[in-house]
């Protein structure tokens, strides 16, 4: 690798409520010869390591990228293995320190609160600085490795975000992601009919075995609601050049013109028609189903027309309707 490489690659942060569109937005950045996906960096939920097949079809455990991942962390004193990354805040050193990381991020004043309890913590005190470095070391190794100078995190979350931000050294670049709630809350109400790998085989990671945590519409709005108010307090706190907002359905609408934009955003060169072949890229993605399906076509999901109920929809108007539209959703 040449010595132009040494520098932190960017981090690409994807900020949005879960079911919204990221992976979708992950794999077509992926196609771009300077940008690398490889999922959420968070890495928790991967499953039994065992099954758990990466978006490269082999098995997590075989797949070269995240073993040549693993030898640079390595080079950095770090050990890693991409089945128990141990990048995510749940994994945090104590019961105290993960119930104060629980709540997603609110205002400015009730995060000061959280972050002044967390303080309080000499287990925290200590975790913190090793977390961020070596979350910052696994976006520097998938850097060498790919050769990209922009990595991907479609990890979503808030408050992940937050630290992350904080990270000494990490550029960090946003593109938040929003779908309409109404979609997204289908989701929440039947993951493995409306979120998962088409192929039956393929979902839950790839095991084929998938346990399912149906809500109701009441927590599907809810959760939806408090995700994109998550998104929002967090980004008041940062400069608006620091992030670019697009929404699923343009995306699926016209996908070369929004990945454009980011493209623009991030300062690369476009390439143009080539993102409507990123299948054909080679990516070791972590996380969403759909990094497993083999099918390009992007084809907007808007399902939930059909499906939702009239008072499945009064309920998520009485909840989320007034954010829905403030996104331009009617
Ligand atoms: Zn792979």
């Amino acid at each position: 690798m040449s010595d132009l490489k040494k520098r932190t690659p960017t981090l690409v942060y994807l900020l949005a409520a879960s079911h919204s569109g990221s992976t979708l937005t992950a794999m077509l950045l992926n196609a771009h010869s300077d940008i690398c996906t490889a999922g959420e960096l968070k890495a928790s939920h991967l499953g039994d390591p065992s099954r758990y097949m990466c978006s490269c079809h082999s098995l997590i455990g075989k797949c070269e990228f995240w073993n040549d991942v693993s030898k640079e962390m390595a080079h950095k004193g770090l050990e890693f293995d991409i089945t128990d990354a141990k990048t995510a805040l749940g994994d945090g050193p104590s019961r105290y320190v993960n119930r104060l990381l629980r709540p997603l991020h609110r205002g400015k004043l009730l995060e000061l609160v959280r972050d002044v309890f967390l303080s309080l913590s000499s287990t925290w005190r200590d975790f913190l600085p090793s977390w961020k470095q070596r979350n910052k070391a696994l976006v520097e190794s998938i850097g060498t490795v790919s050769g990209a100078n922009f990595i991907v995190d479609s990890s979503k979350i808030g408050v992940r975000l937050k630290y992350l931000w904080r990270t000494n050294g990490l550029p960090i670049k946003i593109v938040r992601v929003v779908r309409d709630g109404r979609a997204v809350a289908l989701t929440y109400m039947d993951p493995s009919g409306f979120a998962d790998a088409k192929d039956e085989s393929l979902r839950g990671g790839g095991s084929g075995v998938r346990v399912d945590d149906d809500e109701s519409m009441t927590d599907a709005a809810n959760q939806w609601l408090r995700s994109n108010q998550e998104a929002e307090a967090f980004l008041r706190t940062v400069p608006a050049e620091s992030h670019i907002q697009i929404r699923y359905e343009d995306l699926c609408r016209d996908p070369v013109a929004t990945i454009e934009s980011v493209h623009e955003f991030l300062g690369i060169a476009a390439e143009g028609e080539g993102v409507l072949r990123f299948r054909e890229f080679s990516h070791h993605v972590v996380g969403n189903g759909m990094r497993l399906d083999g099918d390009s076509r992007i084809v907007l999901d808007d399902r939930w027309r059909e499906v939702l109920e009239e008072r499945d929809l009064a309920t998520f108007d009485q909840i989320a309707g007034d954010l829905n539209r403030s996104y331009g959703y009617e």
